[in-house]
């Protein structure tokens, strides 16, 4: 019981301790990035503090990748156009970088100035005119980006924004830590973000929950996955505001410099890789269903459940075992 009480002590709120005698089980709640976290750490020994030690690395890479905070990292290589950075954020913006190019520039991590005119990440927001959109794009482009060593310069006005990846790279990192301390299994939710680790010590696959994207109490469909994976959802209901009737959200065409009309509502990808996973479902959306299923029949890295502005459901061949709860789509190879 000591172990209870000590993890009551370390997190900000407390969930459950349900069998925390019997299962080991430590499950801790917080508020970081913006979003409600859940870890559920199944260990021998140290439950709490492997709880909270997701936490602290949670937080502390929102304190270095924050792009509204004066302190962080990013922070100031927008704000001076040249900065040394930390080995995290070199590895994040390495792996951006590629996984750009890799999806045709669909996600961009230069976006931000489009993104902040628009009122996203100061909620500020407002349909910007055709001008000042442009100009904000003329910033964009990964062109703009250098590195060398572990400086990295932006030229032209860029600004990085590594929104679409952050959660998927911290809950990775996360779920690395818990398995270099030796937890036997776990499963972290990070706003939309969901990273599991090891088999559920009962033996029964994890259930996780495709969010309906058109009635939040639901589930449109659930995966029944064993092992480690990142399962990472993108929507267009996750953060909007409404104009004349008309909604925008806060996933970037980069090609127009506004929100994405795609047809698609929601996008959730399934992957070995937590930054992947993020990356690729921000992507995905942006893409749209065809070119989305034309993206998965060149790649080996990766399945999607797709949701269309029309409700349909479409699942990747490979996840069509793992998917119940409604009707749906296989995309075949
Ligand atoms: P969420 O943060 O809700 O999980 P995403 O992972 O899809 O959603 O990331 C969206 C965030 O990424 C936006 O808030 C913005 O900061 C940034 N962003 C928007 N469009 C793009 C894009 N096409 N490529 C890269 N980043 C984007
Ligand atoms: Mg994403």
């Amino acid at each position: 019981m000591k172990r209870c009480a000590a993890l009551a002590v370390f997190l900000l709120f407390l969930t459950g301790l349900s069998g925390c005698a019997r299962t080991q089980a430590a499950e801790a709640t917080f508020f970081a990035m913006d979003t409600v976290m859940s870890a559920r750490v199944w260990h021998g020994a140290g439950g709490a503090a492997d709880a909270q030690a997701v936490q602290s690395l949670v937080t502390e890479l929102e304190q270095t990748l924050s792009v509204t905070d004066e302190r962080s990292e990013l922070y100031r290589l927008n704000a001076d156009g040249q900065a040394e950075l930390s080995a995290d954020t070199l590895n994040i913006l390495q792996q951006t970088l590629a996984l750009s190019a890799r999806t045709g520039g669909a996600l961009d991590p230069t976006l931000y100035p489009a993104v902040r005119l628009w009122g996203f990440t100061t909620g500020d927001y407002r349909v910007p005119s055709e001008a000042e959109i442009a100009e904000a794009m003329a910033a964009a482009g990964t062109e703009h980006v250098s590195i060398d060593g572990s400086t990295v310069t932006l030229t032209d006005g860029a600004m990085l924004d590594f929104g679409a990846v952050a959660k998927g790279y911290a809950a990775q990192k996360a779920a690395d830590e818990l398995a270099a301390r030796g937890a036997a299994a776990a499963v972290l939710s990070l706003g939309g973000n969901v990273q599991t680790l090891g088999s559920k010590p009962d033996g029964t696959p994890w259930k996780i929950d495709v969010r309906d994207p058109f009635d939040g109490t639901r589930a449109a469909v659930t995966l029944s996955l064993t092992g480690s994976h990142a399962v990472v959802t993108s929507g267009g209901y996750q953060r909007y505001f409404e104009e004349d009737g008309v909604r925008y959200s806060h996933i970037f065409d980069p090609e127009t410099g506004a929100p994405a009309r795609s047809g698609l509502a929601s996008v959730t990808v399934a992957a070995d890789d937590g930054l992947l996973a993020d990356g690729l479902s921000t992507a995905l959306y942006v893409m749209g269903l065809d070119a989305a299923a034309d993206f998965w029949r060149a790649s080996d890295d990766f399945e999607a459940v797709l949701i269309t502005d029309g409700g349909e459901i479409f699942v990747t061949e490979g996840l069509s075992g793992s998917v119940s709860g409604a009707e749906v789509q296989v995309i075949g190879r």
